[in-house]
């Protein structure tokens, strides 16, 4: 049965959140969200990824934000590396943990990241193996592990087969990604009953998009499930520059607030997180899609005022 009393959250917004701006996000600008996001608790943060500048202009300056940033006691530091270029650049900085990614969807792996998944396997072996050499913890990312935007339903077999690729590698955690928002909280609960039976010495971890409002339901079925660390950006920010139609991350203050109100701790002071959220809203001209800032955390005394 699933410890439903602890929920933790992994910060992606400086990552996944960003990367698909197209206004830049300066340094500083990074390194005062992080800041933020880590004086409200959070513990987990996937801080950059070492894509190509050129591609990723929003990226390129992965060593500058790892270097600049503040590391308080028990925090885990992470970064996403999508080849061996990447893992070249990753070695220079100081991390804890890196995440690779393959897709579970033939035709996403062709299409946006411009190799078959065997090439892509293979580049994942390359860098775990150099990983594990250098005492990082890998988390090993499988995308479009609910549903592809070419492809359509992805089966099960090709995200189990992925997993076991991982645990081969030697990673210790496997997450499970909706890339573009497809699922719903019935195919969570299976894919990840399923792989918690297959893969019982792996940790799972989900990450949802927003995309169709369905979110936080997935949340859910996957914390009921079993799962216990969830991706989340602050303020909803998100999408993908490689995948077509997908929208923001789950917001990290919506999802800690659902935590809260049940009852489940995430270690995370909910009004400092809002500070983070107010922060990022500030650098975009528009309201991003998380709601809490809006409506205000829930006030329960109001009637014994
Ligand atoms: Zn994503």
């Amino acid at each position: 049965m699933a410890n439903l009393s602890q929920a933790q959250i992994i910060e992606v917004g400086t990552r996944d959140g960003i990367q698909a701006e197209k206004q830049l996000v300066e340094t500083d600008q990074k390194l005062r969200m992080i800041e933020l996001v880590l004086a409200a608790g959070v513990r987990r943060v996937e801080v950059t990824s070492f894509v190509s500048p050129k591609h990723v202009p929003q990226m390129a300056d992965a060593h500058t934000v790892l270097a600049g940033m503040e590391r308080p006691p028990r925090v885990e530091v992470e970064a996403l590396v999508p080849n061996m270029r990447g893992m070249e650049r990753a070695l220079e900085c100081q991390l804890d943990r890196i995440v690779l990614f393959v897709a579970a969807s033939e035709e996403f792996n062709l299409k946006n990241l411009r190799a078959g998944s065997e090439r892509m396997v293979a580049v994942a072996k390359e860098a775990a193996r150099e990983a594990l050499s250098a005492g990082l913890k890998i988390r090993g990312g499988i995308v479009t592990a609910f549903g592809c935007p070419y492809q359509g339903r992805v089966p099960m077999e090709a995200v189990e087969c992925l997993a076991n690729e991982y645990a081969d590698m030697g990673c210790d955690e496997v997450g499970l990604a909706d890339t573009v928002g497809m699922t719903n909280p019935a195919t969570v609960r299976r894919m990840v009953t399923h792989m918690g039976k297959k893969f019982p010495r792996i940790h799972f971890t989900l990450h949802f998009h927003n995309t169709r409002g369905i979110g936080l339901a997935n949340v859910l079925a996957g914390f009921e499930a079993g799962v216990d660390t969830f991706d989340a950006s602050i303020g909803g920010m998100g999408g993908c520059p490689f995948a077509p139609r997908a929208t923001g991350n789950i917001a990290t203050e919506d999802t800690v607030n659902m935590f809260h109100e049940m009852g489940t701790d995430t270690g995370i002071d909910l009004p400092k997180l809002l500070d983070a959220v107010a922060y990022a809203e500030s650098l975009f001209n528009r309201q991003l899609p998380g709601q809490l800032l809006h409506a205000g955390l829930p006030e329960w005394d109001i009637s014994a005022a």
